[in-house]
């Protein structure tokens, strides 16, 4: 599918670029694909969320549950959020964050 610039309506070339990002203290390295514009030069990611792609990074660095474990885990034991954020004993709003796709802390 060819893209347009949002710009000024011009065709694109689709390139990666580097990008660092850090994540509680850690550089993590982006490589991302990028849409450029031939004609105005306008870069605009390719429908990727850097942050969500860094943290997926650093979870795997650290052998860190993903979103959708830590969920399950809760659910297999019927707990809400309020409930399973007691038995693990961190704060709720901090359990939100992590099943929202938050980089949980290394343990
Ligand atoms: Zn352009």
């Amino acid at each position: 599918m060819q893209q347009y610039c949002s710009a000024c309506d011009a065709e694109v070339c689709h390139e990666r670029i580097c990008q660092e990002f850090n994540v509680r203290g850690e550089t993590i390295h982006l490589d991302l694909p990028v849409a450029r514009c031939l004609s105005c030069g306008t870069q605009e990611l390719d429908g990727v969320d850097p942050a969500e792609r860094a943290f997926a990074i650093y979870r795997a660095h650290h052998g860190l549950l993903t979103p959708e474990r830590i969920r399950e885990i809760r659910e297999s034991l019927g707990l809400h959020l309020m409930g399973f954020a007691i038995v693990v004993d961190i704060p709720e709003d901090t359990l939100k964050l992590y099943e929202g796709g938050v980089a949980n802390e290394p343990t």
